[in-house]
């Protein structure tokens, strides 16, 4: 027996020795387990409509399932699904894109309106 940190709910809980990748408690096992049937029926559901949909982001499909990010990453660091860490990347070029118009669309230095009641 050993002592071990469970990954998704942090708790301390004894387990039976076998060395895991991911260490989860017996409660949290059950429940990402029900978890990853559902992200993966998701998963399978909005692929095959669309194939861009394929991969997304863990927090995407935390969104879409109702539940908190922390489980779709822990899912993701036992491979048991798959989702993209670009999309957030390609997000916030985006992001940018759109400060620099706003920039751009700033009428030149602070001028303000003074006198007007
Ligand atoms: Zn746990």
């Amino acid at each position: 027996m050993a002592l071990k940190i469970c990954d998704h709910c942090s708790r301390a809980y004894l387990d039976g020795g076998e060395e895991e990748k991911t260490p989860l408690c017996p409660d949290c096992a059950e429940y990402l387990e029900a978890l990853y049937r559902q992200a993966w029926t998701w998963l399978r559901d909005h692929s095959s409509a669309d194939g861009r949909l394929r991969r997304v982001t863990s927090a995407r499909l935390a969104e879409e399932l109702g539940v908190d990010v922390k489980s779709i990453e822990v899912l993701v660091k036992m491979d048991r699904i798959q989702t993209s860490a670009s999309a957030s990347k390609k997000a916030s070029g985006k992001d940018l894109e759109t400060l620099k118009a706003l920039r751009r669309g700033l009428p030149g230095g602070g001028r303000e309106r003074r006198g007007r009641r």
